[in-house]
């Protein structure tokens, strides 16, 4: 097999929470063209099926698209029955769904901290739950958790605590099932990107602009990037390409965190 054999996912399927649009809907994407097939899920039902049908346009693999509130443990469980159905089974998981919400901790409310935890921590439990414990019935699979480097640094100037505790749980989480779940096959791995320019980013500088300079004077590369940067890595870490590697969160952020 050449190198290159190792990052092709023909006859593998693989849903992509959050892949409506911004960062999931490029992993999707890069998914699809190194040949899955795809279950787009986010809770707007119409943008799920209408990614998804795009993806099947530009690239020829089957897809679905699925409304699905990661935070619903019903929801969840008729996602991976509905990926069952339609796509056949489910080789990888990619747990991207998340959301930012930013106020000083002696201001957050509680349901501001239950919501971020709610997406960003308890939805990858339950996707796991279900997707990879489909997995563990079925051969194995693998996991890629949506981390952050917030996981690793603290960011400045804004003010976000419960993102950070959210984004650290998840490489912790990774972490714990890649141990567990190794002997059943399944493989659990984290990105945890830098300053990715989509719709969270564009909201977040909307409340204050000149949070920008603040971000690109601590980044290497001086810019942020663009989603598909980040489609590379997903298909390394869902493919043979990553056989031997589990339990890792991998950082891409543009040299923010280097120093
Ligand atoms: P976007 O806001 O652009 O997209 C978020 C996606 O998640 C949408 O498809 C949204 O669809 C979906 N979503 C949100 N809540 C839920 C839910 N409860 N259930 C199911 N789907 C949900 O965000 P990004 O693309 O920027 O972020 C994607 C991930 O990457 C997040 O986990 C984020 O924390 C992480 N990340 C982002 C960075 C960045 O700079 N952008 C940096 C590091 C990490 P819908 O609203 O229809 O549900």
């Amino acid at each position: 097999m050449s190198v290159l054999d190792q990052f092709v996912l023909d006859d593998k399927t693989a849903i992509v929470t959050g892949g409506s649009r911004g960062i999931g809907r490029a992993l999707a994407e890069a998914l699809a063209e190194a040949g899955a097939d795809v279950c787009v899920a986010n809770r707007n039902g119409d943008e799920a099926r209408a990614a998804a049908e795009e993806i099947a346009e530009t690239t020829g693999v089957e897809t679905t698209g699925v409304s699905a509130d990661v935070g619903t443990e019903d929801d969840v469980e008729r996602l991976v029955e509905e990926t069952v159905d339609q796509l056949g089974g489910i080789d990888v998981l990619v747990n991207n769904a998340g959301i930012a919400r930013t106020a000083p901790a002696y201001e957050m409310s509680l349901e501001t901290w239950n919501e971020v935890l709610r997406t960003n921590l308890t939805g990858v439990f339950l996707c796991t739950k279900h997707a990879g414990g489909w997995m563990v019935a079925n051969g194995g699979g693998t996991i890629i958790n949506m981390a952050s480097m917030s996981a690793f640094v603290a960011n400045y100037p804004q003010e976000e605590v419960v993102y950070h505790a959210s984004k650290g749980g998840v490489v912790s989480f990774t972490r714990q099932l890649a141990s567990e779940w190794a002997e059943h096959g399944v493989r659990a791995n984290a990105l945890a990107p830098g300053y990715i320019r989509t719709e969270m980013i564009d909201e977040l500088l909307a409340e204050n602009p000149e949070m920008e300079a603040a971000w690109l004077s601590e980044m290497l590369m001086e810019q942020m990037a663009p989603p598909e940067d980040l489609g590379g890595t997903v298909v390394y870490l869902a493919s043979d390409a990553s056989s031997y590697m589990t339990g890792e969160t991998i950082v891409i952020d543009g040299g923010y965190t280097v120093r």
